[in-house]
Parts: structure tokens; sequence; C-alpha cells
């Protein structure tokens, strides 16, 4: 899953209206930020294998450390823990951020071939292959990411001219990254797939970068911002 998770980001702004869409952004997508670096450490292990699946040709052999379960879970609670005490934010919050770094596991087992495992060492994997279907995996993927968009719209409104064309822009920019997904030719090594992923950190620079210049609309006192 891909835009997914930036739905579930945009989305949870609803529900934290003092937490950066980047932190959102970070958060929801925590398991595939650190996966390139595992990758080129040599820690995890991705092969290319076009065909595996009709909407991604990449074979996660082995990455227990950023898409187990148990890691997910874990890698949750020291993001919420951070979170509250660099922030001194409401538990509310950390709770919000440690349950979108977990809710990355779910989306991803509804998508993947059963290669997502359950803990560390453990050998059971789990996936329901939605990517087995380009049909089915836009009929789940696209609705979950409007409506993330769509809440964060509702939930914010722009401080300025930034504030509208930088989130049409990230919409846009998402959008087109997924096309590319669909229609463009394999990565010619897991090297490659590796340092084409590291790149996602400049979306979560860009959630930061929208998310500066618009502001919550909430009936609520208006919470110091992060
Ligand atoms: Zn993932």
């Amino acid at each position: 899953m891909f835009i997914g998770h930036f739905g579930l980001g945009f989305g949870a702004k609803r529900f934290a209206p003092a937490v950066s869409l980047g932190t959102l952004f970070l958060a929801a997508q925590f398991a595939d930020l650190l996966w390139p670096t595992l990758l080129l450490l040599g820690i995890e292990q991705v092969r290319i294998d076009p065909g595996i699946t009709v909407f991604t040709p990449l074979d996660f052999v082995h990455y227990p450390y950023s898409h187990s379960l148990i890691a997910m879970v874990a890698w949750g609670a020291v993001f919420g823990i951070v979170y509250k005490l660099a922030w001194r934010s409401r538990p509310s919050q950390a709770i919000l951020l440690a349950a979108l770094v977990v809710s990355h596991w779910v989306l991803d087992v509804v998508t993947h071939r059963p290669d997502l495992p359950l803990t560390v060492g453990g050998a059971e994997r789990y996936g329901l292959g939605l990517w087995n279907s380009i049909p089915g995996t836009l009929a789940v993927e696209l609705p979950l990411f409007l409506a993330g968009v769509f809440l964060y719209v509702r939930s914010t409104a722009p401080r300025d001219r930034t504030g509208r064309i930088a989130l049409a822009g990230l919409v846009l920019f998402l959008l087109a990254v997924y096309s590319t997904n669909l229609f463009g030719s394999p990565p010619p090594t897991s090297e490659a797939v590796a340092w084409v992923t590291q790149s996602m950190w400049l979306l979560v620079a860009w959630g930061y970068w929208v998310d500066r210049h618009r502001e919550p609309v909430t009936s609520r006192p208006a919470e110091s911002r992060r």
C-alpha cells in the first residue's frame, strides 16, 4: 500500500488538530521510511520479481525489523513516548501517533502477498494479496486516500495562498507517483528500490510545509501548533 498510508495520515488531522501533517505522515509511513535504510545496510532484503503481483514486482524477502507486527508495535510505542516527552503533548495525541505507526501493518496486510511477519524471528507470514488485482487495489486504496484528504481539507483552512497550492500540489504529486507505480517499468536493482523509497522523506517535509500554511478549523480554543 502506498497512498492509503498517506490517506490515514491526512485523515488523522481531524482527530489531532495540533499535530502537524508532517508528523502524521512520519507515523503512518514509519515502516516504509525505516525500510530503505535497513535495505542499504543489508539488514533487510527485497528482490525484484516482475509478475509476483500485478501491482508491484517487489518480493519482500526479509523485513522483520521494519514490517513485523511486533516491531511496529514497539516502534509505535517509542514514537508516541518520544513525541509525548519532546512536545509535552496530550496522551491522546501520543496514542494516536502510536496507532498510526501500527496501522501501517494492518493496511499492508490487506495488499501484500503473505509476506508480513508477526514477530521478528517467527516463520508465519500474513497478507491478503489485494495486489493481485489492480481494480481491487484501486477500489480500496483510492477511496481511503480521498477520504483522508477530504477530512484534512475539512479540518484545516489555508492561512495563505501557499496553504492552498502546496496542498493541491502534494495531493496531485502523490496521485502521480501512484500511477507511475502502476504503469512504470520495474526498478533495475534492490538498491535502486531503496534509494527511490528514501525520497519519501521529502513527502514528510512537504507535509510539514503544507501544515505550516494551514490552521485547524476548530471551535475549541487554539492549541499550540507543532
Ligand atoms: Zn510498508
